[in-house]
């Protein structure tokens, strides 16, 4: 959009167009669209509208009966939006450009360039998975991923655009090395992506973002505790603790394999952060089944959970299945599990309490705090120094604060870290 001489503005300011992504796996991604179409409207009532994303993929009538919009593109088209704008003529009828999702077989690297601290690189799109409850392959079509080398070339150019820690991405990013054309035996792998990134000077630290624990190798999660770049920090979905339940879902490994690999990262990280995604109320799970769950978790020595509740959506397998667990019994389980992540979390932070850190700043400050995470995920805010902003910092977890992250009263920059060592052999 920038080489096609557009630039970014504030929502509130009113700009000449307006592109909304949406998002199939939020509940009422309709009723949102809407709303945000009427925000956009009120702030600049002749503004081009142009709706973008999974939503925009798998309901692209519906959406252009929205009052307002004026342009839908599916997940091919999208990336040509400033055609489709220049296209655009002053009629009101709505521009619908949104192929079936079949014949989508292009990726486009990208990473975002709002806030330079923290960027999301895309190293991966789609999924071949099937897991009864996801909608993400109908929207996003076939896994297919670029090469490393291109990656790499995106890397450095975040690199120099003074971007400090990178985040690699997808939709199932284990699943990278999938092309058109590339015969199985020629693919690239995940684990060649990071061992290339690991040498790239310039980032500090690349984080990965949620991994498919069948995907999750042994050698990746060795490669990632020996590596100069990677921070111990994991995200990992389990979905359910019970055997039943993950069968039912389609996913593709037992509980045993998930404990397996938290027990690998424990041993060879003992600080790593460990996130885990999981789902209450699929259709089938019994009180029973629940209770495994939760019991699992319990057990398992991981950092936070994210805890989604069960709902139902259309053109799933799981739609279809019977014994549906009524709301409030998917809502009560949410509830405990929640809470057991709260505790989880807490007692994570705890550990770490009085402890030092490097802690990359970010820019994002509400003028009186700036924010920022350790290695492990550790949520750090201190005073707002602009001179910190993008920069690492020593920082001291010296106070935890009720909404569980640290305030810190002294941070130091890494690049001052002989202040540090002087501290520490005054205070021996
Ligand atoms: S692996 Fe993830 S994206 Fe793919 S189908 Fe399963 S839940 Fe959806």
């Amino acid at each position: 959009m920038e080489e096609a001489g557009y630039r970014l503005v504030p929502f509130q300011q009113g700009a000449d167009v307006y592109v909304i992504n949406t998002c199939s796996v939020t509940d009422h991604a309709d009723k949102k669209c809407r709303k945000v179409v009427r925000q956009a409207k009120k702030f600049r009532p002749d503004a081009r509208v142009a709706i973008v994303g999974c939503y925009a993929q798998l309901k692209p009538k519906e959406i252009a009966e929205i009052d307002g919009v004026d342009l839908v593109l599916g997940a091919a088209e999208k990336f040509n939006l400033p055609q489709h704008l220049n296209n655009l003529t002053d009629t009101t009828e709505t521009s619908v450009i949104a192929g079936p999702i079949d014949v989508v077989k292009d990726f486009l690297p990208a990473y975002s360039f709002q806030d330079r601290t923290r960027t999301f690189l895309k190293v991966q799109d789609g999924c071949d998975y099937q897991c009864a409850f996801c909608t993400i392959p109908l929207a996003r079509g076939k896994s297919r991923s670029g090469t490393i080398e291109q990656v790499r070339r995106q890397a450095e150019d975040a690199a120099a655009n003074g971007v400090k820690e990178i985040v690699l991405t997808g939709v199932n990013i284990g699943d990278f090395g999938r092309r058109e054309g590339v015969l199985p035996e020629d693919r690239e792998t995940f684990l060649q992506l990071i061992q290339t990134l690991d040498e790239l000077k310039g980032i500090e630290r690349f984080r990965i973002s949620s991994i498919e624990p069948n995907l999750l190798s042994d050698d990746i999660i060795r490669f990632v505790a020996g590596s100069k770049r990677f921070v111990p920090h994991f995200h990992i979905p389990l979905q359910s603790g019970s055997d039943k339940i993950l069968k039912a879902m389609g996913r593709r490994y037992k509980k045993d394999l998930y404990a397996h690999r938290i027990q690998l990262i424990r041993d060879l990280m003992p600080d790593a952060g460990i996130g885990v995604d999981v789902i209450t109320g699929f259709p089938g799970e019994s009180h029973a089944d629940f209770l495994e769950t939760y019991h699992f978790l319990q057990e398992l020595d991981v950092s936070y959970l994210h805890v989604f509740t069960y709902s139902e959506r259309p053109d799933t397998r799981a739609i279809k299945m019977a014994d549906p667990v009524p709301g409030a019994v998917r809502q009560e389980r949410t509830t405990q599990l929640i809470s057991l992540s709260e505790k989880k979390k807490r007692a994570f932070y705890q550990k770490y309490s009085g402890t030092m850190r490097k802690v990359l700043l970010e820019a994002e400050t509400d003028g009186i705090w700036m924010t920022g995470f350790t290695d492990n995920y550790i949520r750090v805010r201190t005073a707002f120094d602009p001179l910190l902003v993008n920069e690492l910092a020593w920082c001291g977890l010296d106070e935890l604060l009720p909404d569980t992250q640290f305030e810190c009263q002294t941070p130091v920059p890494v690049s001052d870290e002989s202040l540090i060592l002087n501290n520490v052999s005054k205070s021996v």
